[in-house]
This record gives C-alpha cells, structure tokens and sequence, in this order.
C-alpha cells in the first residue's frame, strides 16, 4: 500500500524532545521555542515569528488582531476550512471569491468587485505553496485601506519575487501540520513585519497578557491587557520542528526530486489531453509542496481514485468549497459565480510525496497513472 502522507522526523527529533523532558522546562517558549524563532526569523527576515500551536491558530490570531463582528474578509472558496472559520469565530463574514484556472489561486482581477464598505481584509491562500500574484493583491489592498493576511500554510520555502511567502502581507500564516513540507505533528507560524501587529500578537498568544514583555524584563509585573487566547505550543512540539528545520534543505531536495518526477513522467499525458500537470507562474517557486492532476471531468477522477486504490495507491482529492458546505451557507457570503472553483473541486487529484519515498514507489505510482490514462 502506498500510502498519500506519512509524516517525518530525523535522527534528533527523539534527542531534543528528550532534552526538553528533562530540563524541567516543558511549557511553551523554551529552549527549542526561541530556536525555531530565530530560524524563522533569519530564513524569513521578518520581524516577528512565533510558534503557535496549528496553522488554524495562526489564523486565528489574525482574526483577532485584523476584524470586528460584522466585517468581511475577501478569500478564496477553494480552500482549507480553517481559512474561513478564523474570522467566522470573531462575527466576521468571508466573501468567496473565484480563483484561476492555472494555479488554483484567488483570482485577483475579481477581488474588487467583492469589496463592500465592510470589508476589512484580503485573505490570499497559496495554493499547493505557489504564490498569488501578490503586487496586484497588495496594491488593490493598499487602494482600498485593507489588511493582507497571507494563509501560506502550504508555502514553508517558497517564494514570489525572491520574497518568502508569508511575510509579504500584513500578517502571515505557516503551518507545521504533519502534511506539510516540515512538521511536528501539529504546529503553526504566525509572522509579522508592523511593530504594531508584532506586538498585540505577543498578547493575543499569550493569553491576552503582556507576560512577554515581562520576560524580557520591559514590564515589572504581568497582567491581563487585551483580549487573546492560549496559542503556543509545547517546547516538545518546537523540538521536534527545530529538528526537521536542521534537515529542511534535504526534506526540500527529495521532495523537489519527486515532484518532478512525476512532472515529466505525465508530460506526454498532457499532450494528449488527459491531464492537465500544474502551473508555476514565473513569479513565483515550486516547494514541491503537493503534486496534482487536473482531470477532465468528475467522471474521470472518480474512476481514476478507485482505480488507484485498486492498486492499493491513496490518491485524494479536495476540497469541497467552502461556499457548499453547510457551515459555508450559514456564515458565509459568495461573490460571483465561483465556476472555476467548482470545476476544479470536482477535477483535482492529489499524488502521494513525502520524504520517505522510495525510488520503487514513484515508480510504481507513475507506471498506475500511465497506465490508467491510456
Ligand atoms: C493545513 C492548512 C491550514 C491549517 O493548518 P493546521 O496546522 O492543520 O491547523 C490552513 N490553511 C491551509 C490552506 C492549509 O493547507
């Protein structure tokens, strides 16, 4: 069985968390926290990064620091839920907008007519770690006094004009999640360039207290200032995500060496027009975050997944738009006809790639695809 993700850790990953057992400091940014900040921090050359429990608390965080009840929030439908959902927990409605047909991205030549005077922030997601095109999306926010807030959960070493995703917009959001390029298990990344933004986001993570500025000594006693929740994860989980950071460059390197594996291996498929392969535009990089086929219609994936599963190879696809789930309906508003969205929802197909690959399980799922489509 091949299976579509299984998750990584390197030879310190049970060292370091062990070391963190027994330093007696297990709680949140210890030893292992502080690391993976200056890692991000550097690599990202941002002004703040913090280590937060998931991708969805990064968002959630976001929300907190950016909207009010009532507000609108423009973003893609074709997405994961927890982009929506962030905003929907603090009374604010996401607008759904179309994306392109060449990278699943929001489709940025229809975001202002979704713009209300309620609207408050654009929510761009990279999808599969490829760039939205961020000078237009930043240029439209700055025109019409809006927040940028880049879910860029899938996009850990990617990049839109030599700028890492993520630190492009107001605010940015990675996460760790076991599907993801690195991981620990669950685990996410909020950054920020404003002073403003970086330092609510110390309070709203940490309780809504000022107890970071209390540890650098700034303040002499800490106390409740605004409101927040509890965001940072375990120094074990930072543990372990600064251990696979030690290995990202190898971790990017296979995954790269699979992706276009299977990038060449279909190119005559497309030719024949029975697939489409995905799309880099040239502003932006492929992190060989996930690998895709666009089939031609819904019949053909459906056959195809089962198929696959036949022999015993996991190929998923996703996502149900969230303008056609209920939770969508209910606090949700949709601009446009969203017909891209749809017909890549019902097309799209996901290949198995992670690190631990073997040279024989490529082989075997691209021989399955080949001999399938012909
Ligand atoms: C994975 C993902 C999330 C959520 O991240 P978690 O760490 O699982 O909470 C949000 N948005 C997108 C686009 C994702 O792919």
């Amino acid at each position: 069985m091949i299976g579509f993700n299984i998750p990584l850790y390197t030879s310190k990953t049970t060292e370091y968390i062990a070391e963190v057992l027994a330093s007696g400091h297990v709680s949140g940014d210890g030893k292992y926290s502080k690391l993976c900040h200056e890692w991000f921090r550097n690599k990202l050359q941002v002004r703040q990064a913090l280590l937060v429990h998931s991708g969805t608390a990064a968002l959630e965080m976001s929300a907190l620091l950016s909207v009010q009840p009532g507000d609108e929030v423009i973003m893609p439908s074709y997405t994961f839920c927890s982009t929506a959902n962030a905003f929907v927990l603090q009374g604010a409605v996401p607008v759904f907008v179309d994306i392109r047909s060449d990278t699943q991205n929001l489709d940025e030549t229809k975001i202002e007519e979704a713009i209300t005077s309620k609207t408050k922030a654009i929510v761009p997601v990279h999808y599969a770690g490829v760039a939205c095109d961020m000078d237009v999306i930043m240029d439209i926010a700055r025109r019409h006094n809006l927040l940028v807030i880049e879910d860029a959960a899938q996009a850990f070493d990617s990049f839109y004009k030599e700028r890492p995703l993520g630190t492009i917009g107001d605010m940015g959001c990675l996460s760790f999640h076991e599907t993801k390029n690195v991981m620990s298990g669950e685990g996410g990344l909020f950054v920020t360039n404003s002073e403003e933004l970086s330092e609510r986001a110390e309070i709203v993570r940490e309780k809504g207290t000022n107890r970071s500025k209390f540890f650098r000594g700034q303040v002499d006693k800490y106390t409740w200032v605004d409101k927040g929740s509890s965001y940072l994860p375990s120094d074990i989980v930072a543990a372990y995500l600064y251990s696979v950071l030690e290995e990202a460059a190898q971790v990017q390197a296979k995954r790269k060496y699979i992706w276009n594996r299977y990038y060449e291996a279909f190119a005559e498929l497309e030719k024949e027009g029975k697939i489409r392969r995905p799309i880099i535009p040239e502003y932006a990089t492929n992190n060989a975050h996930m690998f895709y086929l666009l089939f031609n219609d819904l019949a053909a994936r459906t056959n195809f997944i089962a198929e696959m599963k036949n022999n015993e190879i996991l190929t998923p696809f996703h996502y149900v738009p969230l303008h056609s789930a209920p939770a969508g309906k209910k606090y949700c508003r949709t601009c446009g006809d969203l017909k891209v969205t749809n017909r890549i929802s019902e097309t799209l197909v996901r290949l198995p790639l992670y690190f631990d690959m073997t040279e024989a399980q490529i082989d075997m799922v691209i021989s399955n695809v080949l001999r399938f489509c012909r």
